[in-house]
């Protein structure tokens, strides 16, 4: 099930930032922001109840300032609308109710989305008269919170995970391939897309909207399911500042978070670009399989040289997932767009590819006679045996005598040697050592 986003929405001031630092610091969050995926905090990984959700605080996607705060807040409460399950509207209680709550208010109303009322700043018990105004804003019973003094914060927690959706995913078929199309606003995705479906042997079912209100595009091609995850960010070009990358990073995120392979589309002429790292990260570190398309190629000049070129810098700046296959397209003359499909349908296999214990074992005990396990104070590393314990991502345990011993460029040749028999491409592995006794 993917993981629930909740998004803190308010005015400038009223706390956001403080109850997000509180929420993410206090270690509530036991997730760290992934390593090389992002370092700013814009959204964290919370864990209540043993529930894992991503809180996204909207009010450090942009800067603060003070000429343009409704229209911001109004973006703000777009994307909390758009992106997030659960939505935190924040007020300040000892500022009181004011007209750009109201407006705010008005928006957030309209949505089908769970509203949490939360009024901050209530530091001590004696200021809970300072909530009643606003029942005004008719979004239910307003929770006072104090952020700075750390009151009502599990209460608050508990109302947010109580709202969390059922798994929505259950609405597509066990065999239906989830594909999420991500990569920087221009790089040509909805191209892509509509290329794709624009096919004839490609029959497009209707849109349907799930509890998230994402909106999918389910379709078929002979006898293979497919749908492309939350195009609407996609397709539908949104009205909100579409130049603010930050935007559609969340999105990224969360469409990762439902699908089952990734293409990473990435401009020919702009090359792989930070965003796309961070990106890539998370699908890699989420467990997808991911196939990396450069689009545009009809814009590249060409030399003999060139594809092995941009290659050789691709798989340098995405070196994590050597693993991704790379297809050269272009939308606009349809050169390879037809092998996306396909690609999409191979790497979704591999993604679900189930290696016998039998097999595997044979294997590592050839890759160890070639290549003997480290050693430490005269004491190896002794692997008893692997086998495969999961599928999408596959994942692999392996039996041994000691943890200190094991060392990650070890990990990598058998990681190798298990790709060199079984292919597992477009997919990362990973492998755990558990001691036997
Ligand atoms: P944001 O703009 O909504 O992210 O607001 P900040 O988190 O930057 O907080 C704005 C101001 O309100 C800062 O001076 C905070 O110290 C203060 N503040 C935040 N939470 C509380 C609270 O619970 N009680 C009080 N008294 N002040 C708070
Ligand atoms: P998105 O924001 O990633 O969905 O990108 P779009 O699909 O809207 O494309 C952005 C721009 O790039 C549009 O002007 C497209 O016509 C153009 N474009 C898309 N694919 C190609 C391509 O393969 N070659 C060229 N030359 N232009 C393309």
């Amino acid at each position: 099930m993917p993981k629930p986003v909740v998004a803190v929405v308010g005015r400038p001031n009223v706390g956001k930032s403080t109850f997000f630092n509180k929420i993410a610091g206090k270690r509530i969050s036991i997730v760290e922001d992934q390593p090389g995926v992002t370092r700013d905090r814009i959204y964290t990984e919370v864990e209540w109840l043993n529930t894992q959700f991503t809180l996204i605080d909207t009010g450090g996607i942009e800067p603060k300032s003070d000429d343009v705060i409704l229209s911001q807040m109004k973006r703000q409460a777009q994307i909390a609308i758009e992106t997030a399950d659960v939505i935190v509207f924040m007020v300040d209680g000892k500022e009181g109710l004011t007209a750009s709550d109201q407006d705010v208010a008005n928006m957030l109303r309209k949505t089908n989305k769970p509203v949490l009322l939360v009024v901050n700043k209530i530091d001590a018990h004696h200021f809970i008269g300072n909530i009643y105004d606003f029942y005004q804003l008719g979004l239910g019973d307003p929770m006072a919170i104090s952020s700075v003094n750390g009151l009502g914060l599990g209460d608050l927690l508990d109302e947010i995970v109580e709202r969390f959706p059922d798994d929505d995913d259950a609405d597509y078929e066990e065999d239906r391939i989830k594909v999420a199309v991500i990569g920087k606003p221009n790089v040509g995705k909805s191209s892509i897309i509509n290329t794709i479906l624009g096919e004839e042997r490609v029959i497009v079912s209707n849109i349907a909207g799930t509890t998230r209100d994402a909106i999918d595009t389910p379709f078929t091609q002979g006898d293979d399911k497919y749908v492309f995850i939350d195009t609407a960010g996609i397709r539908r070009k949104s009205r909100i500042n579409e130049n603010i990358e930050k935007y559609s990073v969340i999105r990224s995120l969360t469409a990762i978070e439902r699908a089952d392979v990734c293409l990473i589309v990435i401009d020919a002429a702009e090359g792989v670009t930070e965003q796309d790292t961070k990106v890539a990260g998370y699908a890699h570190e989420q467990g997808k399989a991911s196939i990396i398309v450069v689009n545009k190629w009809d814009a590249i000049e060409k030399e003999t040289n060139t594809m092995n070129a941009y290659t050789k810098g691709i798989r340098n700046q995405l070196s994590f997932m050597p693993y991704a296959p790379i297809l050269f397209v272009s939308a606009k003359t349809k050169q390879r767009i037809p092998q996306i499909l396909e690609m999409i349908k191979f790497v979704s296999n591999q993604h679900a590819l189930r290696v016998q214990t039998g097999v595997l074992n044979d294997i590592i005990g050839e890759a160890i006679l070639l290549n003997q396990p480290p050693s430490d104070k005269g004491k190896r590393l002794k692997i008893f045996y692997g086998t495969q314990v999961a599928v999408k991502p596959p994942k692999f345990v392996f039996f041994i005598n000691d943890r200190e011993l094991t060392h990650f460029s070890y990990t990598r040749y058998l990681e190798n040697k298990i790709r060199d028999a079984f292919g597992f491409e477009g997919t990362p592995i990973f492998i755990e050592y558990r001691e036997k006794g």
